[in-house]
């Protein structure tokens, strides 16, 4: 193995030199390297790890930290999906509100807007 000088000589995990033991990396933000005995992995994860490009390990900090990460993030593409269907519904309302308002020609331009903006932070409160 070629990057074997660059490596840190110290385990993330109990802070005693490598010495040539078995030692793996974080390749989350933490960077660290740990004793393979340290990381909860058994010879085979180890050697998968080494060989592929694509296999990449994380402590766990940093495992626990991207799980939140992944967290926020489905949080938020629900949230997404909550105001897109909101959006298309108030789309609905405000066309069969605009058809009802033109029929009777009742409210000009700008109250027929403010409600809009009502209606959206109902909405809104609603979601949230
Ligand atoms: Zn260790
Ligand atoms: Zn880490």
């Amino acid at each position: 193995m070629a990057s074997e000088n660059s490596e840190p000589k110290k385990c993330g995990k109990c802070l005693i030199e490598f010495n040539g033991d078995k030692a793996i990396g974080c390749e989350g933000k933490c960077k660290r390297w740990f004793h393979l005995k340290h990381s909860e992995l058994n010879n085979n994860d180890f050697n998968v790890i080494k060989t592929c490009k694509g296999v990449k390990w994380f402590c766990e900090t940093c495992y626990s930290e991207s799980e939140v990460i992944d967290n926020i993030l489905k949080a938020l593409e629900l949230l997404n999906q909550k105001v897109n269907a909101l959006e298309c519904k108030q789309e609905k309302m405000l066309q069969e509100k605009y058809a009802a308002d033109s029929s009777a020609l009742i409210s000009g331009e700008k109250s027929k807007g403010s409600k809009c903006a009502l209606i959206i932070e109902a909405k809104i409160a609603e979601i949230s």
